[in-house]
């Protein structure tokens, strides 16, 4: 049997390359909870667990993360049939509830290294890819209107993106869809805008906001209402011009399964962590088809280990018409793999190798770990 060995997590506080101005938070940096997991075989896997401003977004931070998983997950893993990814998933939701993002990273590890054993990328485990591309939007969320037009140009210049989602919410809805109106504006046919209210709006400020947004050719409308609003955000979608997605409230596929039942969603943001895991993302997307909500891959604005896992769980959906959001390596100041992410022609390529496909640099993983100084003297003690 190829047991479970260790599992390792490690804090990495990562800066980004700009503040991020978002309705609950702005980042300056992005704290990266790293888990390894190394089994008798000598197969070694790795996941990633990333939240938005701490707990600012959810009940779980990078910090809890890492305690629940040593403290509660590990004990239950170790010495356990490593080759069982499904099964000690399942496990583990018997034993522990909640804690969705740990969960994924764990799940991402136990993936990880059954790919490699095995030969096949994630993807192929999770059924196999429709696609080997995905479509990637930026964010523009500076917080000033001419900073981001500028921002944007650049990206379309890069024929890196040519999709921008603005983060709204923080001021007034006039002042924040006359800065999504100048934005559209300038861009004209060049670029798309989309909006992400992040649950900011009551339903009163949304039906106002909607018809303005619309006016200013805006194609879709992120979580304006609160998560815990389902028959507002029903309301809504059943309204409103610009299509309503579902972000926030999607916490896996019971949700999913309610928020489809009521119509309560035009599109499904999809992300692998708020769902549980990458095969419990995929149980979102199946949902989504089975009701014809339209579907888009989310992010938590995790680093390279989380994003490619994204991907490979994205790479699987039959559609994905909305695209995805999957830039948080080109948010971050440094490149965690030693081959970075390939972003060029408007999209991401999803890696074909064994596993995720990719490979940690150990370097960079010494030098932005939280516990740095004291690494540093072990590894030059060895
Ligand atoms: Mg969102």
């Amino acid at each position: 049997m190829t047991r479970i060995d260790q599992i390792e997590t490690i804090l990495l506080d990562v800066p980004t390359i700009r503040p991020h101005v978002l309705a609950m938070a702005t980042m300056n940096v992005q704290v990266i909870c790293l888990v390894r997991i190394r089994c008798s075989d000598g197969s070694e896997g790795v996941g990633e667990a990333t939240t938005i401003g701490g707990l600012a977004y959810g009940p779980e931070a990078p910090e809890t993360i890492k305690l629940a998983i040593d403290t509660y997950f590990a004990p239950l893993l170790v010495g356990r049939d490593a080759t069982r990814p499904a099964e000690l998933m399942a496990m583990l939701d018997k034993a522990i509830v909640g804690n969705n993002f740990a969960k994924c990273a764990v799940e991402t590890a136990l993936l990880d290294a059954q790919g490699k054993r095995c030969g096949l990328a994630v993807s192929e485990l999770l059924g196999g890819r429709v696609r080997d591309r995905l479509p990637v939007l930026w964010t523009l969320a500076s917080g000033n209107t001419a900073t981001d037009i500028e921002e944007a140009e650049r990206m379309i210049d890069l024929r890196r993106h040519d999709t921008f989602k603005l983060k709204i919410g923080k001021r007034s809805v006039r002042d924040d869809v006359a800065h999504v109106a100048a934005i559209k504006k300038a861009l004209g046919d060049r670029g798309s805008v989309r909006v992400d209210v992040n649950m900011a709006w009551t339903e009163v400020q949304a039906r106002e906001g909607l018809a303005m947004l619309a006016d200013a050719d805006c194609e879709l409308c992120e979580q304006p209402i609160h998560r815990s609003n389902r028959e507002g955000m029903a309301r809504l979608s059943a309204r409103s011009a610009v299509p309503i997605m579902a972000d926030e409230a999607l916490t896996g596929p019971a949700s999913a399964f309610d928020y489809a039942r009521s119509g309560a969603a035009d599109v499904f943001a999809v992300k692998v962590e708020q769902s549980g895991g990458l095969r419990a993302a995929c149980g979102v997307a199946r949902i989504a088809e089975a009701a014809g909500v339209a579907l888009y891959g989310g992010t938590m604005l995790e680093g390279g280990v989380g994003t490619v896992a994204s991907a490979h769980a994205f790479a699987t959906f039959s559609s994905l018409a909305f695209g995805t959001e999957l830039f948080g390596p080109l948010l971050l100041t440094e490149e965690l793999l030693t081959t970075p992410v390939d972003y060029s022609d408007f999209s991401l390529a999803v890696p074909a190798g064994p596993g995720l496909g990719i490979e940690i640099d150990e370097d960079r993983i010494a030098r932005f770990r939280r516990d740095a100084d004291r690494k540093t003297v072990a590894i030059t003690a060895s």
